[in-house]
């Protein structure tokens, strides 16, 4: 049995870990739940699990009488607080943005092993997240699907080099999109993603596909892999979940029907696989799977973000932080949706070289990149 704490346990990936915990009660203790303002999905979910530890960054008028015996932490750090008074064995963060990045660097401090969904807390503390993991010899197990199937598919390398890491996107809504179109994109067009049901965030960042940037700056500190050894390939079923290549030209991928629930459970069993119960893959109704190159012209943010990763230091900080603004403000019908990609350039164009040596640089960083974007912002339609 092993005792788990959940950020953003009110998501779509917190849920679905919730999900696994349900079926696999022998496996798994819930010790600490954590959200930001969503107090009565939480209070259903104290009721169902009894952590002994709960936080809000928004504290609720009143905490029901029911569950007052479980320790309650309220405000911006409440999470770090949480997962220091718990030490559980295992802490799953699926908080959205930079805001899960604090926690992740204390739950390696005060818990045996790191599941990340929040990639954010990657393409903006990377080197201080996984030097930190390697100095106290702690894992961080990857919840997003690409990122699970690289590990898994490195379960067989038996020490031999690799030669490239490919990574797949589905390409989002507007893969087929003409530029035109994809500019003025809806908020509800935005959110049809065609093989994943996820957060807005994210969803959104799919149809931009500053996923897929942020997801090889991801892997680029997961797996200490150069950017130029890290490949993208549209593949809209969504089936093979990544590869990897080796120096003989073998490809190993991981395949499987696209739901979370499957790297989510990878991850929180490790290396045990619990068993699903979710559909299967049957190849035969899939009948075939496509492949193309990304389109770096319709989809400048994957673009921006490699370069991003590429110039290095505070760039990838200002990149995250322009782009969270940008997507809020989009959701909000304030900019365009090919305004997102135009928040983002403007911020990096004022964005100096500058490099990160503690964490308070990644938030300084943070901080100016979304005063810049928020003056952008403001030219609202027209941006
Ligand atoms: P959701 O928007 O569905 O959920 C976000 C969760 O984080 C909620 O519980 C929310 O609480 C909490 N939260 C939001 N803001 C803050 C904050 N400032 N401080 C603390 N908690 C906060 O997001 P997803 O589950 O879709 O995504 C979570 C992370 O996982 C993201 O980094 C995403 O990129 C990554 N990911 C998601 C995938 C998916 O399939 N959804 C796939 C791969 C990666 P509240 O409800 O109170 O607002
Ligand atoms: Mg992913």
């Amino acid at each position: 049995m092993r005792t788990l704490a959940v950020l953003g346990a009110t998501g779509s990936i917190g849920q679905q870990t919730l999900d696994i915990v349900r079926r696999a009660p022998d496996k798994f203790k819930v010790t600490a739940l954590a959200a930001h303002s969503s107090a009565d999905a939480l209070f259903d979910l104290i009721r169902e699990f009894r952590p002994a530890a709960a936080a809000l960054v928004v504290e609720p008028r009143a905490i029901p009488e029911d569950l007052r015996a479980c320790e309650w932490f309220f405000g911006e750090n409440a999470a770090v607080r949480m997962l220091r008074a718990v030490r559980a064995d295992d802490v799953l963060s699926a908080v959205v943005g930079i805001a899960g990045l604090p926690a992740a660097l204390e739950a390696l401090e005060v818990s045996g092993r790191l599941l990340l969904a929040n990639k954010e807390s990657l393409v903006t503390g990377g080197q201080l997240v996984m030097g930190r993991a390697a100095a106290l010899h702690k894992p961080v197990l990857p919840v997003d699907s690409e990122h699970s199937a690289i590990f898994q598919c490195l379960q067989a390398q038996q020490g031999n080099p690799l030669r490239r890491l490919i990574l797949t996107a589905s390409g989002g809504p507007f893969r087929t999109w003409a530029k035109a179109d994809i500019d003025s994109a809806t908020a509800a067009q935005a959110l049809g993603h065609p093989t994943w049901k996820m957060g807005p965030k994210i969803t959104v960042d799919c149809a931009t596909m500053m996923n897929k940037g942020l997801e090889v700056i991801e892997a680029h500190h997961l797996f200490g892999m150069p950017l130029d050894r890290i490949d993208v390939i549209v593949h809209p079923q969504s089936v093979i979940h990544s590869m990897v290549e080796f120096e003989d030209g073998a490809v190993l991928a991981q395949l499987g029907v696209p739901d979370m629930r499957v790297p989510i459970g990878y991850a929180m069993g490790c290396p045990v696989r619990i068993p699903f119960g979710g559909e299967r893959l049957d190849f035969a109704k899939l009948g075939a799977m496509t492949f193309e190159a990304p389109d770096m012209e319709r989809f400048p943010c994957l673009r921006m973000a490699v370069e991003a990763q590429k110039a290095g230091g505070v760039t990838p900080v200002a990149l995250n932080g322009a782009n969270e603004e940008a997507v809020g403000a989009f959701l909000k019908d304030e900019i365009p949706f090919g305004g997102i990609a135009r928040v983002v350039e403007a911020v990096l164009s004022r964005t100096p070289g500058r490099n990160v040596t503690c964490v308070e640089d990644v938030y300084e960083a943070d901080r100016t990149a979304r005063a810049a974007a928020k003056a952008v912002i403001a030219r609202g339609k027209t941006v």
